[in-house]
Parts: structure tokens; sequence; C-alpha cells
């Protein structure tokens, strides 16, 4: 998968590719620059002179594979490829109606760009700016996958994911009860890409499958260091799952492999999932989340509140445990339909043997209302923020405090 992306580096005057030759391979320019011509010695006549940002190629990813021009580096160049493979994958992610839309404006661009003999379009120019600003966050987004696929590979510099650990606290004696696995990326070059941004790309692409394996095995990993350090509490760990994930054949003998390999009982596992992702693809994710219980690991509803028919899930799914959502959270104070849905909530949850879990928690007073309206557990960073591992020592030692 990333060897089909990779980061291609271009001397000052090597030739990418010539006219005549087979090629699958579009190419944007992460850096230098770009001589695209046609004919050799006294026939050469330069195309187009191309920098950063830049698309080329792209006439070998819409099916005619034959280089209509030569490309060749004029300065030490740096290049992202897209693979007509990469574009096939993407469109049969799309939704049917897009594909079907995207081959036909693909076929219609081939025709053109063919009775046009070279001139290749170029989406977003000054005049242009709606064009102009799609073109960079698509190009970003190449960027974060490129980069996301180059991470997963193995690397003897050691791993750019880390998982930060934030804690999870009851509410009526103030003691940590679990974790909620976060992941975090630092790039080579120091800089952070928030889990905001790189999950869903990940999940657009097929990365998010072998960073879920990263992120459990991991996850099981953090609470047998746990255990190892602190015996006597009895910590859970929270960690989150991606729709993309639900189709993933390894999932269940990667988790159940994890908890073996660091003798975790699975009950000390709780997977997130979003309510979203029970809306999205019910009947999948019925199949999926019966698996994972007979594994014996909890199911927790990520986000709730924030989709659809929340209650109903409560009934449908196994569900163990469910996370009110911060925005109920941070209206709690100031509005008493918040405070209300909380308690409704909460009361049901408990009739029906699910525990409650107040994300977000910022202040003492929502801490108060939160435990007054009987939730069971809180996080938030009242407690403390996703906590590094050399950060825990600290944190375990704290003495409770019951807000
Ligand atoms: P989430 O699962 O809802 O995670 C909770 C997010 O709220 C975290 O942001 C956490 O740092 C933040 N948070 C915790 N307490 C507070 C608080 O008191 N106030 C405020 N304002 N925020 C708080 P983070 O780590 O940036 O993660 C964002 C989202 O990225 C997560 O939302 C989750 O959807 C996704 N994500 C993070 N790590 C993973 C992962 O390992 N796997 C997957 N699939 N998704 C992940
Ligand atoms: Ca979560
Ligand atoms: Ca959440």
């Amino acid at each position: 998968m990333s060897s089909e992306r990779l980061r291609r580096l271009l001397a000052a005057g090597e030739v990418l590719f010539r006219e005549g030759e087979r090629g699958d391979e579009a190419y944007v320019i992460e850096s230098g620059r770009v001589e695209i011509y046609t004919g050799e010695s006294t026939t050469r006549r330069v195309v187009a002179c191309l920098g950063r940002d830049d698309l080329f190629g792209e006439m070998a990813l819409v099916g005619d594979q034959r280089r209509s021009a030569s490309a060749v580096a004029l300065e030490p160049t740096a290049l992202i490829t897209v693979t007509h493979g990469y574009l096939e994958e993407r469109l049969q992610a799309a939704e049917p109606l897009l594909r079907h839309l995207l081959r036909v404006a693909i076929g219609r661009s081939r025709d053109s760009l063919r009775g046009a003999g070279l001139a290749t379009p170029r989406a977003g120019t000054e005049s242009d700016p709606d064009g102009l600003e799609a073109r960079s966050a698509a190009l970003q987004r190449l960027r974060i996958e490129q980069a996301l696929a180059g991470a997963l590979e193995p690397s003897p510099a050691g791993s750019e994911f880390e998982l930060q650990l934030q804690p999870i606290l009851r509410l009526h004696d103030g003691r940590p009860a679990g974790f909620e696995a976060l992941i975090r990326w630092q790039r080579a070059d120091g800089t952070r890409v928030s889990p905001g941004e790189f999950i869903p790309i990940a999940e657009q692409s097929a990365l998010i499958v072998p960073l879920g394996h990263w992120i459990i095995r991991s996850a099981c990993a953090a609470l047998a260091g746990l255990d190892r350090a602190y015996p006597e509490h009895e910590l859970f760990m929270s960690l989150n799952l991606s729709i993309r994930q639900f189709g993933d054949p390894q999932l269940l003998p990667v988790l159940s492999e994890a908890m073996q390999t660091h003798a975790i009982a699975p009950q000390r596992l709780r997977l997130e999932i979003t309510e979203s992702m029970l809306a999205h693809d019910t009947e999948g994710a019925l199949h999926l989340l019966r698996h994972c219980k007979s594994l014996g690991a909890k199911l927790s509803v990520d986000d709730f509140g924030t989709g659809y028919s929340s209650l109903s899930y409560l009934q449908r799914f196994p569900v163990d445990s469910i996370k009110l959502d911060r925005s109920f959270i941070a209206e709690i104070e100031a509005s008493v339909a918040a405070q209300k849905i909380v308690g409704a909530v909460s009361r049901l949850a408990s009739e029906l043997g699910v525990e409650t879990i107040a994300e977000g928690i910022e202040t003492p007073a929502q801490a108060a209302l939160c435990r007054e309206l009987g939730v069971d557990y809180g996080q938030g960073f009242l407690y403390a923020r996703p906590l590094a591992a050399a950060e825990l020592p600290d944190f375990l030692a704290r003495p409770a405090q019951v807000f």
C-alpha cells in the first residue's frame, strides 16, 4: 500500500519519463521544478515549467498510458506519486453516484486532453480561488496520507506514533477507574498532526487498518505496563474503533492475540464506537459488535447524544457503557435542559445496566452536577489531559478528589 505512494526524489537533470514511454503514475511536486518538453535536441520544445503543488503526468491515470511528453527535473526535486491503482481504489471507495460522475468527468477530460494535444487544464489559478482552495486541500490530504503510510513502515528511528492515556475517574470517590487511549503523531521533522486531522484521512484510505492494529497492540501493552506498576488498581482501557475497521477481517484475531500476549482479561478492554457508526452500517456494526462481545470485550458508545435516536441503541446493541458527549457537559451549568437530559439518560442507562461516562469535564461544578445526576464516571481536563507514559506515576500518586 505505502509503496504505491512513495515520495520520489530526483537529482537536477534527472529525466523522470520520456515521450512515448508507458506509465501509470502521475506526480505532484513537493519541492523543486520540473520541465515538460516534447522532442529531442533540435526538435525539443518546452511545454511547461512546473513548480510546487503542480500536478503532471495525469494522462497516465485516465487511461492513455503513453507519455505524450518528457519530464526532467531542473533542480533537486521531491515528488508525491499518485498511481492508477490508487486512483481506482479511491474511486471504488466513493459513493456510487459520485463515482459515476467522476468517471464521466474523467472520460471527458481525457477526450479533451487528447483533442488539445498537451494542454493540461490546471485547476485552481489566481482567477479561480475556489479551485485553488480545493486543490490545496486535496494536496494537503495527499501529503498527510503519504506521510502516514511512511510512518506506518517499520523504522529504526522508532515509531512516530504514541498513545497518550487520559484518565477516567469514578465520580463518587474520585479514584481512577481506567484510561482512554488517544493517539498522537509527531512527524520526523517534529511537527505534530492532531488525530482530528489524520484519523479521518486514515479512515478514508485503508491506512486505518494497520494503524488500528498498532493502536490495539499498544493499548494492550500499555495496560499490561500499568498492571505491573500498579497491581492494586484494576484499571480498564478504552480504545477508539473506526468504522472502516468493521470491514477488517484481522480485527478480531489482532484483538485476541494482543490480549493473550499481554495477559489482559478481555472485560478490561472497552471498545469505543460512535453513534454515527451504528447508524451508518447497522447490520455490519451489529455483526462485528457481537463478535467483539463474544471475545469478552466491553463496548462503549462514544459522543452519545450527537447522533440520531440515541436511546434506541441501548436496546438494540449489546452496549456496556455510554459516553455523554462533551457538548452536554459544556452546557450543564447554564442549561436546565442539559441537566434534565443527562439525568434522564443516566437513570435509564442505570436501569438497563449500562454505565455512563461524562466526557469533557472542565470545571468542578460540572463534575459535581454530573455526580449528583447519577453519572458513574468522569473524564476531562479538570482531572487530567491525555498523559504521556512518563506522566502517569505522578497522576496515579495524586490523592483522590471528589468535586
Ligand atoms: P474522542 O474519542 O471524542 O476523544 C476525546 C477528545 O476530547 C480527545 O481529543 C481529548 O483530548 C479531548 N478532551 C478530553 N477531555 C477534554 C476536555 O475536558 N475538554 C476538551 N475541550 N477536550 C477534551 P483528541 O485526542 O484530539 O482526539 C480527537 C478525536 O480523534 C477523538 O475524539 C477520536 O475520535 C479521534 N481519535 C483519537 N485517538 C484515536 C485513536 O487511537 N483511534 C481512533 N480511531 N480515533 C482516535
Ligand atoms: Ca473516544
Ligand atoms: Ca467522545
